[in-house]
Protein backbone atom coordinates (compact mmCIF):
# COMPACT_ATOMS: atom_id res chain seq x y z
CA UNK A 1 0.00 0.00 0.00
CA UNK A 2 1.26 3.54 -1.26
CA UNK A 3 1.31 5.85 2.28
CA UNK A 4 -0.27 9.19 1.14
CA UNK A 5 -0.60 12.24 3.10
CA UNK A 6 -2.55 15.21 1.74
CA UNK A 7 -1.53 18.36 3.36
CA UNK A 8 -4.46 21.18 2.81
CA UNK A 9 -7.29 17.87 2.77
CA UNK A 10 -10.22 20.27 2.98
CA UNK A 11 -9.49 22.89 0.17
CA UNK A 12 -10.72 22.49 -3.05
CA UNK A 13 -7.46 20.62 -4.26
CA UNK A 14 -7.65 18.38 -1.27
CA UNK A 15 -11.08 17.27 -1.94
CA UNK A 16 -10.49 16.33 -5.38
CA UNK A 17 -7.35 14.51 -3.70
CA UNK A 18 -9.61 13.03 -1.72
CA UNK A 19 -12.38 11.92 -4.21
CA UNK A 20 -9.57 9.95 -6.16
CA UNK A 21 -7.97 8.10 -3.37
CA UNK A 22 -11.35 7.07 -2.07
CA UNK A 23 -12.38 5.54 -5.51
CA UNK A 24 -9.59 2.99 -4.42
CA UNK A 25 -9.89 2.19 -0.98
CA UNK A 26 -7.48 -0.98 -1.18
CA UNK A 27 -4.35 1.22 -2.83
CA UNK A 28 -3.36 3.52 0.01
CA UNK A 29 -2.46 4.00 3.50
CA UNK A 30 -3.18 7.75 4.62
CA UNK A 31 -0.52 9.21 6.82
CA UNK A 32 -1.89 12.26 7.47
CA UNK A 33 -4.62 15.13 6.68
CA UNK A 34 -4.33 18.46 7.72
CA UNK A 35 -6.78 21.68 7.13
CA UNK A 36 -7.45 24.96 8.75
CA UNK A 37 -11.02 26.09 10.30
CA UNK A 38 -13.13 23.08 8.54
CA UNK A 39 -13.23 20.78 11.28
CA UNK A 40 -16.26 18.75 10.40
CA UNK A 41 -14.51 17.82 7.08
CA UNK A 42 -11.55 17.30 8.22
CA UNK A 43 -12.97 14.79 11.08
CA UNK A 44 -15.43 13.02 8.85
CA UNK A 45 -12.20 12.69 6.07
CA UNK A 46 -9.72 11.22 8.61
CA UNK A 47 -12.59 8.66 9.60
CA UNK A 48 -13.48 7.93 6.09
CA UNK A 49 -10.10 7.34 5.03
CA UNK A 50 -8.83 6.27 8.30
CA UNK A 51 -5.89 8.66 8.64
CA UNK A 52 -3.20 8.02 10.77
CA UNK A 53 -3.25 11.89 12.35
CA UNK A 54 -5.39 14.88 11.67
CA UNK A 55 -4.19 17.74 12.29
CA UNK A 56 -5.32 21.74 11.68
CA UNK A 57 -3.15 24.62 11.61
CA UNK A 58 -5.34 26.32 14.67
CA UNK A 59 -4.61 26.02 17.76
CA UNK A 60 -8.36 27.28 18.83
CA UNK A 61 -9.81 24.14 16.51
CA UNK A 62 -7.67 21.59 18.65
CA UNK A 63 -11.00 21.04 21.11
CA UNK A 64 -13.36 20.54 18.64
CA UNK A 65 -11.36 18.31 16.54
CA UNK A 66 -10.57 16.05 19.38
CA UNK A 67 -13.94 15.93 20.39
CA UNK A 68 -14.87 15.25 16.49
CA UNK A 69 -12.74 12.10 16.64
CA UNK A 70 -13.42 10.71 19.82
CA UNK A 71 -13.31 6.96 20.07
CA UNK A 72 -11.74 6.52 17.16
CA UNK A 73 -8.04 6.10 17.41
CA UNK A 74 -7.24 8.77 15.30
CA UNK A 75 -4.47 11.29 16.59
CA UNK A 76 -5.69 15.15 16.51
CA UNK A 77 -3.03 17.98 16.50
CA UNK A 78 -3.04 21.66 16.21
CA UNK A 79 -0.40 23.85 15.22
CA UNK A 80 2.31 25.07 12.99
CA UNK A 81 4.26 22.51 14.75
CA UNK A 82 2.26 19.89 14.15
CA UNK A 83 1.93 20.35 11.03
CA UNK A 84 5.70 20.04 10.69
CA UNK A 85 5.63 17.05 12.67
CA UNK A 86 2.58 15.24 10.32
CA UNK A 87 5.04 16.28 7.06
CA UNK A 88 7.73 14.51 8.94
CA UNK A 89 6.09 11.07 9.42
CA UNK A 90 7.08 8.85 6.09
CA UNK A 91 5.23 8.72 3.23
CA UNK A 92 5.22 7.83 -0.52
CA UNK A 93 3.44 10.58 -1.96
CA UNK A 94 2.63 13.88 -0.31
CA UNK A 95 -0.30 16.23 -1.73
CA UNK A 96 0.95 20.03 -0.74
CA UNK A 97 -2.04 22.12 -1.37
CA UNK A 98 -2.42 24.55 1.55
CA UNK A 99 -2.97 27.93 0.31
CA UNK A 100 -0.52 30.76 0.48
CA UNK A 101 2.97 30.69 2.02
CA UNK A 102 2.13 28.81 4.98
CA UNK A 103 2.51 26.01 2.88
CA UNK A 104 6.02 26.17 1.89
CA UNK A 105 7.73 24.39 5.62
CA UNK A 106 5.48 21.39 5.63
CA UNK A 107 6.31 20.76 1.72
CA UNK A 108 9.96 21.45 2.23
CA UNK A 109 10.03 19.31 5.51
CA UNK A 110 8.07 16.38 3.41
CA UNK A 111 11.00 16.74 0.83
CA UNK A 112 13.44 15.93 3.31
CA UNK A 113 12.17 12.63 4.55
CA UNK A 114 12.41 11.59 0.86
CA UNK A 115 8.68 11.70 -0.23
CA UNK A 116 7.51 12.71 -3.99
CA UNK A 117 5.63 15.79 -3.33
CA UNK A 118 3.01 17.14 -5.58
CA UNK A 119 3.04 20.09 -5.51
CA UNK A 120 -0.47 22.43 -6.30
CA UNK A 121 1.14 25.17 -3.61
CA UNK A 122 2.69 26.87 -6.07
CA UNK A 123 3.76 29.72 -3.43
CA UNK A 124 6.09 27.91 -2.43
CA UNK A 125 7.62 27.93 -5.78
CA UNK A 126 7.56 31.82 -6.25
CA UNK A 127 8.65 32.18 -2.37
CA UNK A 128 11.92 29.90 -2.27
CA UNK A 129 12.29 28.35 -5.28
CA UNK A 130 16.03 27.50 -5.57
CA UNK A 131 15.34 26.23 -1.56
CA UNK A 132 12.26 24.05 -2.63
CA UNK A 133 14.56 22.66 -5.64
CA UNK A 134 17.38 22.04 -4.13
CA UNK A 135 16.23 20.52 -0.98
CA UNK A 136 14.57 17.94 -3.32
CA UNK A 137 17.92 17.82 -5.08
CA UNK A 138 19.75 17.21 -2.32
CA UNK A 139 17.16 14.66 -0.24
CA UNK A 140 16.71 12.71 -4.31
CA UNK A 141 13.21 13.30 -3.87
CA UNK A 142 10.56 13.83 -6.60
CA UNK A 143 8.46 16.76 -7.15
CA UNK A 144 5.94 16.70 -9.67
CA UNK A 145 3.93 19.72 -10.46
CA UNK A 146 -0.18 19.79 -9.89
CA UNK A 147 -1.09 23.66 -11.19
CA UNK A 148 -2.58 22.47 -14.52
CA UNK A 149 -0.15 24.44 -16.93
CA UNK A 150 2.77 23.41 -14.98
CA UNK A 151 1.52 19.69 -14.98
CA UNK A 152 0.66 20.71 -18.60
CA UNK A 153 3.97 21.66 -19.41
CA UNK A 154 5.88 18.42 -17.60
CA UNK A 155 3.68 16.45 -19.90
CA UNK A 156 4.70 17.84 -22.93
CA UNK A 157 8.25 17.71 -22.10
CA UNK A 158 8.44 14.14 -21.47
CA UNK A 159 10.96 12.30 -23.94
CA UNK A 160 12.06 16.05 -24.96
CA UNK A 161 15.63 17.55 -24.60
CA UNK A 162 14.96 20.57 -22.64
CA UNK A 163 17.48 22.50 -24.61
CA UNK A 164 16.06 22.08 -27.22
CA UNK A 165 13.13 24.86 -25.94
CA UNK A 166 12.63 27.77 -27.13
CA UNK A 167 9.36 28.50 -25.39
CA UNK A 168 6.32 27.96 -22.70
CA UNK A 169 3.17 29.62 -23.34
CA UNK A 170 0.61 28.81 -20.47
CA UNK A 171 -2.59 29.67 -20.91
CA UNK A 172 -4.98 31.70 -18.84
CA UNK A 173 -8.80 31.93 -18.58
CA UNK A 174 -8.76 35.98 -18.15
CA UNK A 175 -11.34 35.34 -15.18
CA UNK A 176 -14.48 37.00 -13.61
CA UNK A 177 -13.66 40.03 -15.70
CA UNK A 178 -12.22 38.99 -19.25
CA UNK A 179 -14.60 40.88 -20.91
CA UNK A 180 -15.33 43.79 -18.89
CA UNK A 181 -14.29 47.62 -19.86
CA UNK A 182 -11.53 48.62 -18.03
CA UNK A 183 -13.07 51.46 -16.32
CA UNK A 184 -15.26 49.25 -14.91
CA UNK A 185 -12.64 46.47 -12.70
CA UNK A 186 -12.20 49.50 -10.50
CA UNK A 187 -15.62 49.24 -8.75
CA UNK A 188 -15.89 45.57 -8.73
CA UNK A 189 -16.73 43.51 -5.59
CA UNK A 190 -15.28 40.48 -4.13
CA UNK A 191 -18.27 38.30 -4.82
CA UNK A 192 -17.76 39.21 -8.78
CA UNK A 193 -14.23 38.40 -8.79
CA UNK A 194 -15.17 35.44 -6.78
CA UNK A 195 -16.87 33.82 -9.69
CA UNK A 196 -15.05 31.73 -12.16
CA UNK A 197 -15.73 31.24 -15.86
CA UNK A 198 -14.14 27.47 -16.25
CA UNK A 199 -12.89 26.18 -13.47
CA UNK A 200 -14.33 25.34 -9.96
CA UNK A 201 -11.63 26.10 -7.27
CA UNK A 202 -10.97 27.90 -4.22
CA UNK A 203 -12.26 31.67 -3.10
CA UNK A 204 -8.73 33.31 -3.36
CA UNK A 205 -7.39 31.89 -6.50
CA UNK A 206 -10.28 32.69 -7.87
CA UNK A 207 -10.50 36.51 -7.15
CA UNK A 208 -6.43 36.07 -7.82
CA UNK A 209 -7.38 34.74 -11.51
CA UNK A 210 -9.63 37.78 -11.97
CA UNK A 211 -6.57 40.38 -11.19
CA UNK A 212 -4.31 37.57 -13.12
CA UNK A 213 -2.02 37.59 -9.87
CA UNK A 214 -2.77 33.69 -10.35
CA UNK A 215 -0.96 34.11 -13.67
CA UNK A 216 1.47 35.95 -12.14
CA UNK A 217 2.02 33.60 -9.55
CA UNK A 218 2.67 31.11 -12.40
CA UNK A 219 5.00 32.63 -14.94
CA UNK A 220 7.19 32.66 -11.71
CA UNK A 221 6.86 29.18 -10.95
CA UNK A 222 7.48 28.12 -14.17
CA UNK A 223 11.23 29.88 -14.51
CA UNK A 224 11.37 28.61 -10.83
CA UNK A 225 9.83 24.92 -11.25
CA UNK A 226 11.73 24.22 -14.86
CA UNK A 227 14.42 26.79 -14.78
CA UNK A 228 13.61 28.96 -18.23
CA UNK A 229 14.75 32.12 -18.43
CA UNK A 230 12.03 35.09 -18.23
CA UNK A 231 12.32 36.06 -21.74
CA UNK A 232 11.31 32.26 -22.66
CA UNK A 233 7.89 32.15 -20.81
CA UNK A 234 4.86 33.61 -21.63
CA UNK A 235 1.32 33.89 -21.12
CA UNK A 236 -1.99 33.70 -23.47
CA UNK A 237 -5.95 34.35 -22.75
CA UNK A 238 -7.50 31.14 -23.57
CA UNK A 239 -11.11 31.60 -23.01
CA UNK A 240 -12.19 28.16 -23.01
CA UNK A 241 -9.56 26.73 -20.81
CA UNK A 242 -9.29 23.56 -22.68
CA UNK A 243 -5.24 23.70 -23.72
CA UNK A 244 -3.72 24.63 -20.28
CA UNK A 245 -0.06 25.32 -21.92
CA UNK A 246 2.22 24.71 -25.12
CA UNK A 247 5.66 23.99 -25.37
CA UNK A 248 7.61 25.55 -28.29
CA UNK A 249 10.19 23.80 -29.38
CA UNK A 250 13.78 25.20 -32.13
CA UNK A 251 12.19 23.38 -34.67
CA UNK A 252 9.27 25.37 -34.86
CA UNK A 253 6.77 22.86 -33.56
CA UNK A 254 4.55 23.82 -30.80
CA UNK A 255 3.24 20.74 -28.12
CA UNK A 256 -0.13 21.60 -26.09
CA UNK A 257 -1.90 19.58 -23.49
CA UNK A 258 -5.22 19.77 -24.06
CA UNK A 259 -7.27 18.51 -21.43
CA UNK A 260 -10.93 19.35 -19.72
CA UNK A 261 -10.91 22.01 -16.66
CA UNK A 262 -10.60 19.57 -14.00
CA UNK A 263 -8.08 19.46 -11.39
CA UNK A 264 -8.56 15.86 -10.62
CA UNK A 265 -6.59 15.14 -14.32
CA UNK A 266 -3.46 16.53 -13.32
CA UNK A 267 -3.77 15.33 -9.39
CA UNK A 268 -4.30 11.86 -10.93
CA UNK A 269 -1.34 12.47 -13.21
CA UNK A 270 1.07 13.28 -9.94
CA UNK A 271 -0.45 10.77 -7.95
CA UNK A 272 0.05 8.20 -10.80
CA UNK A 273 2.89 9.06 -12.28
CA UNK A 274 5.01 7.58 -14.10
CA UNK A 275 1.91 5.48 -15.29
CA UNK A 276 -0.48 6.62 -16.78
CA UNK A 277 -4.21 5.32 -15.09
CA UNK A 278 -7.82 5.85 -16.10
CA UNK A 279 -9.65 8.87 -14.53
CA UNK A 280 -12.98 9.93 -13.95
CA UNK A 281 -12.75 13.34 -16.20
CA UNK A 282 -14.73 14.18 -18.78
CA UNK A 283 -13.48 13.21 -22.24
CA UNK A 284 -13.58 16.18 -24.52
CA UNK A 285 -15.50 16.47 -27.74
CA UNK A 286 -13.83 18.20 -30.01
CA UNK A 287 -16.50 18.85 -33.13
CA UNK A 288 -18.64 19.61 -30.67
CA UNK A 289 -15.94 22.19 -28.91
CA UNK A 290 -15.67 23.41 -32.37
CA UNK A 291 -13.31 26.77 -31.79
CA UNK A 292 -10.23 27.59 -29.70
CA UNK A 293 -9.76 31.39 -29.63
CA UNK A 294 -6.70 33.11 -27.94
CA UNK A 295 -6.52 37.14 -27.00
CA UNK A 296 -2.73 38.47 -25.89
CA UNK A 297 -2.95 38.79 -21.81
CA UNK A 298 -2.89 43.10 -22.10
CA UNK A 299 -0.65 43.95 -19.35
CA UNK A 300 -2.34 47.09 -19.03
CA UNK A 301 -5.22 45.36 -18.40
CA UNK A 302 -3.65 43.00 -15.90
CA UNK A 303 -0.63 45.08 -14.35
CA UNK A 304 0.23 41.81 -12.52
CA UNK A 305 2.02 40.06 -15.41
CA UNK A 306 3.77 43.74 -16.08
CA UNK A 307 5.05 43.04 -11.74
CA UNK A 308 5.90 39.20 -12.71
CA UNK A 309 8.08 39.97 -15.12
CA UNK A 310 9.89 41.92 -12.86
CA UNK A 311 9.98 39.68 -9.93
CA UNK A 312 11.26 36.55 -12.70
CA UNK A 313 14.34 39.62 -13.81
CA UNK A 314 15.03 40.82 -9.65
CA UNK A 315 14.94 36.82 -8.65
CA UNK A 316 16.11 36.73 -4.83
CA UNK A 317 13.67 37.23 -2.45
CA UNK A 318 11.69 39.42 -4.64
CA UNK A 319 8.92 36.67 -4.95
CA UNK A 320 8.59 36.35 -1.24
CA UNK A 321 7.93 40.03 -1.28
CA UNK A 322 5.55 39.86 -3.94
CA UNK A 323 3.81 36.93 -2.84
CA UNK A 324 3.21 38.52 0.74
CA UNK A 325 2.18 41.43 -0.65
CA UNK A 326 -0.37 40.19 -2.78
CA UNK A 327 -1.73 38.15 0.08
CA UNK A 328 -2.08 41.19 2.54
CA UNK A 329 -3.65 42.79 -1.03
CA UNK A 330 -6.23 40.15 -1.51
CA UNK A 331 -7.52 40.50 2.35
CA UNK A 332 -7.70 43.58 2.19
CA UNK A 333 -9.85 43.58 -1.19
CA UNK A 334 -12.04 40.67 0.30
CA UNK A 335 -12.45 42.62 3.41
CA UNK A 336 -13.51 45.86 1.54
CA UNK A 337 -10.73 47.78 2.53
CA UNK A 338 -9.60 48.73 -1.13
CA UNK A 339 -10.64 48.24 -4.44
CA UNK A 340 -9.93 45.62 -7.16
CA UNK A 341 -7.60 47.57 -9.29
CA UNK A 342 -5.75 48.81 -6.23
CA UNK A 343 -4.32 44.95 -5.50
CA UNK A 344 -1.61 45.58 -7.98
CA UNK A 345 -1.10 49.12 -6.68
CA UNK A 346 -0.10 47.89 -3.17
CA UNK A 347 1.70 44.61 -4.38
CA UNK A 348 3.99 47.36 -6.97
CA UNK A 349 4.61 49.70 -3.62
CA UNK A 350 5.53 47.32 -1.00
CA UNK A 351 8.41 45.81 -4.24
CA UNK A 352 9.19 49.52 -5.00
CA UNK A 353 10.06 50.45 -0.88
CA UNK A 354 11.67 46.98 -0.19
CA UNK A 355 13.78 46.78 -3.38
CA UNK A 356 15.12 50.54 -2.04
CA UNK A 357 16.72 48.38 0.84
CA UNK A 358 19.69 46.32 -0.26
CA UNK A 359 19.33 43.21 2.09
CA UNK A 360 15.84 43.12 1.81
CA UNK A 361 15.46 40.99 -1.60
CA UNK A 362 18.71 40.09 -2.72
CA UNK A 363 20.11 38.02 0.06
CA UNK A 364 19.96 34.31 0.04
CA UNK A 365 17.07 32.43 -0.26
CA UNK A 366 16.78 30.00 3.39
CA UNK A 367 13.66 29.59 4.77
CA UNK A 368 14.08 32.37 7.74
CA UNK A 369 15.38 34.70 5.49
CA UNK A 370 11.63 34.18 3.00
CA UNK A 371 9.68 34.34 6.32
CA UNK A 372 11.62 37.62 7.47
CA UNK A 373 11.02 38.94 3.42
CA UNK A 374 7.08 37.85 3.63
CA UNK A 375 6.67 39.49 7.25
CA UNK A 376 8.49 42.77 5.93
CA UNK A 377 6.24 42.68 2.98
CA UNK A 378 2.92 42.14 5.11
CA UNK A 379 3.96 45.24 7.12
CA UNK A 380 4.78 46.99 4.62
CA UNK A 381 1.90 46.16 2.82
CA UNK A 382 -0.58 46.91 5.71
CA UNK A 383 0.82 50.27 6.23
CA UNK A 384 0.17 51.06 2.45
CA UNK A 385 -2.68 50.54 2.57
CA UNK A 386 -3.69 52.28 6.03
CA UNK A 387 -1.85 55.36 4.45
CA UNK A 388 -3.59 55.36 1.22
CA UNK A 389 -6.59 54.97 2.51
CA UNK A 390 -7.53 53.41 -0.97
CA UNK A 391 -10.95 52.22 -0.36
CA UNK A 392 -12.17 52.32 -3.99
P1 LIG B 1 -8.64 26.33 -0.58
O1 LIG B 1 -8.77 27.69 -0.01
O2 LIG B 1 -9.82 25.67 -1.16
O3 LIG B 1 -8.00 25.34 0.51
C1 LIG B 1 -6.86 25.69 1.24
C2 LIG B 1 -6.49 24.64 2.26
O4 LIG B 1 -5.48 25.16 3.14
C3 LIG B 1 -7.65 24.22 3.16
O5 LIG B 1 -7.44 22.91 3.58
C4 LIG B 1 -7.49 25.20 4.34
O6 LIG B 1 -8.14 24.76 5.50
C5 LIG B 1 -6.00 25.20 4.50
N1 LIG B 1 -5.46 26.38 5.15
C6 LIG B 1 -5.94 27.65 5.08
N2 LIG B 1 -5.13 28.49 5.78
C7 LIG B 1 -4.14 27.73 6.29
C8 LIG B 1 -2.99 28.01 7.12
N3 LIG B 1 -2.71 29.25 7.55
N4 LIG B 1 -2.18 26.99 7.46
C9 LIG B 1 -2.44 25.73 7.04
N5 LIG B 1 -3.51 25.40 6.28
C10 LIG B 1 -4.33 26.39 5.90
O7 LIG B 1 -7.46 26.43 -1.67
P2 LIG B 1 -7.26 25.60 -3.00
O8 LIG B 1 -7.47 24.14 -2.75
O9 LIG B 1 -7.99 26.27 -4.10
O10 LIG B 1 -5.71 25.87 -3.29
C11 LIG B 1 -4.69 25.22 -2.56
C12 LIG B 1 -3.35 25.50 -3.24
O11 LIG B 1 -3.38 24.94 -4.54
C13 LIG B 1 -3.08 27.00 -3.45
O12 LIG B 1 -1.70 27.23 -3.36
C14 LIG B 1 -3.56 27.24 -4.87
O13 LIG B 1 -2.90 28.34 -5.49
C15 LIG B 1 -3.17 25.94 -5.53
N6 LIG B 1 -3.95 25.59 -6.72
C16 LIG B 1 -5.30 25.43 -6.64
C17 LIG B 1 -6.05 25.10 -7.76
C18 LIG B 1 -7.52 24.84 -7.67
O14 LIG B 1 -8.11 24.40 -8.64
N7 LIG B 1 -8.17 25.07 -6.55
C19 LIG B 1 -5.41 24.98 -9.06
C20 LIG B 1 -3.98 25.11 -9.04
C21 LIG B 1 -3.28 25.41 -7.89
P3 LIG B 1 -9.70 25.12 5.84
O15 LIG B 1 -10.43 25.22 4.54
O16 LIG B 1 -10.11 23.93 6.67
O17 LIG B 1 -9.70 26.38 6.61
MG1 LIG C 1 -3.09 27.06 -12.66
Amino acid sequence: MRRVSIFGATGSIGQNTIDLIARDPGAYDVVALTGGKNIAQLAEDAKKLNAKVAVTAFEDCLAPLRAALAGTGIEAAAGEAALIEAASRPADWVMSAIVGAAGLAPGLRALETGATLALANKESMVCAGPLVMQTARRHEARILPVDSEHSAVFQALIGEDISAVERVVITASGGAFRDWPIEALASATPDQAATHPNWDMGQRITIDSASMFNKALELIETKEFFGFTPDQIEAVVHPESLIHALVGFRDGALMAHVGPPDMRHAIGFALHYPDRKALPVHRLDLAQIATLSFRPADEARWPALRLAREVMQTGGLAGAVFNAAKERALDAFIEKRIGFTRMTDVVEAVLNKLSAHPGHIDAGITLDNVREADHLARQTADDVIRQANWNN
